[in-house]
């Protein structure tokens, strides 16, 4: 694959002349079990075009483990990061089994917390969750977010493991015992987006598990793999209008039954904020993914753009994350309305959309550079949501 943008177009040297300063990496996903107990059939690691899990070993040896932490350590005190987050990943995370899972967080907790506050996290498919997982993580403070997509119906469309059995029945068991542990444990659902399912019963079927907070992913895809019905010619908008059944469903409700990512980071960057949420608006990403065998990578969802698209060409010999902290990549990512194509800077709502997920932007020859693919769906979200706004404002 030929460079395309950012690695070919984007000047580093010349944006630092003009006083950009690289951000440091605050948010890591650590990939400590590279294998999966399911075979999702959307999944961007196993079923997308990078097929680079089959060279990783199934489980982080400890010794990788620990030296990332001290790279993270390093790079936290070089750059005076107060917090990091670390969020154990797969694969499927609780395949590493419950000592192993104990070890590493101490670890973690022992190696960067004299420099910096560590926040534990998980993304589990719960099936494995079981009371001694549940006690590990309490005694460490390991805060868990879980992937279901839904209902029964929902859920197992997509959701299977390799016999082909729906994972539904498995799931809700692991977050029951999840929601009867303490409620600090429970960071919230995370669930993809098919609009085969009807989006309200989707929400209330989530809902019934009281999560903090739930984040709606939409199917990734780019202007050569489309998203699952995804016209490209923007003649149809399926994944706003399933959305905006849900936003209507949620902002209208008597009271606030959860938080909703996608959702709240669109009303706080209206309303002139930052937002939350990496699929909207301009925030600049501080994250750096390690793989399994300790290698340094770009977010996971950019394997669905073709072959090695999330790698990092680094030296592997300092710190692997004082030097990434300077790739064209990682910079894409933090320069804001720089990182725009000319047409998303010319729309009205790019401060507030910020060309969307930016993995939903590839088109080969041009790269990263173009709105995203979900640009039509977006318009119509974003123009819903401010007109909701705007109405309850003017009846206030
Ligand atoms: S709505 Fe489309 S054109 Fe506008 S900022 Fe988003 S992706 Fe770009």
């Amino acid at each position: 694959m030929a460079p395309q943008w950012p690695e070919v177009g984007l000047d580093v040297e010349q944006l630092r002349t003009q006083g950009f300063a690289a951000l440091p990496f605050r948010e890591f996903v650590v990939k400590i079990h590279s294998r999966c107990n399911l075979a999702c059939d959307y999944c961007y690691v196993y079923e997308s075009a990078d097929q680079s899990w089959r060279e990783q070993p199934k489980t982080m040896a400890h010794e990788v483990f620990r030296r990332s932490c001290g790279m993270i350590a390093e790079h936290a005190q070089r750059f005076g990061v107060p917090q990091v987050s670390l969020v154990f990943h797969g694969g499927e995370p609780l395949m590493v089994g419950h000592r192993r899972l104990e070890t590493y967080a101490t670890d973690a907790r022992r190696i960067i917390e004299p420099v910096a506050a560590v926040k534990l996290g998980m993304q589990t498919n719960a099936v494995l969750l079981d009371d001694e997982f549940l006690r590990i993580c309490d005694a460490l403070d390991i805060r868990l977010g879980v992937s279901i997509d839904g209902d029964r119906i929902a859920h197992d469309r997509h959701r299977k493991d390799r016999r082909g059995v729906g994972s539904h029945a498995r799931v809700v068991a692991g977050l029951e015992r999840l929601t009867a542990a303490p409620r600090r444990l429970f960071s919230g659902l995370l669930c993809t987006v098919d609009v085969a399912n009807d989006p309200v019963e989707t929400y209330e079927a989530l809902l019934a598990f009281s999560p903090p907070v739930i984040d709606f992913l939409l199917p990734h895809g780019n202007w050569t793999a489309p998203p699952p019905r995804l016209p490209l010619d923007g003649s149809a908008t399926p994944y706003a209008d399933w959305l905006i059944s849900i936003f209507d469903r949620w902002y209208h409700a008597p009271v606030v039954e959860t938080h909703i990512r996608l959702f709240d980071s669109v009303l706080e960057l209206l309303l002139g904020g930052l937002g939350g949420c990496e699929s909207v608006g301009l925030a600049p990403m501080q994250l750096a993914v390690f793989e399994t065998d300790g290698r340094l990578e770009q977010v996971d969802e950019l394997k669905s753009a073709y072959h090695g698209a999330a790698r990092m060409v680094l030296s592997y010999k300092g710190n692997l994350l004082d030097e990434a902290v300077d790739l064209p990549a990682v910079v894409a990512r933090q320069i804001g309305i720089e990182a725009l194509s000319e047409a998303c800077r010319g729309c009205p709502v790019h401060t507030v959309c910020g060309g969307g997920h930016y993995v939903h932007r590839y088109h080969p020859g041009t790269g990263f550079l173009n709105p995203s693919v979900y640009c039509a769906d977006l318009l119509k979200l974003i123009t819903h949501i401010a007109a909701s706004v705007r109405a309850d404002l003017e009846s206030a």
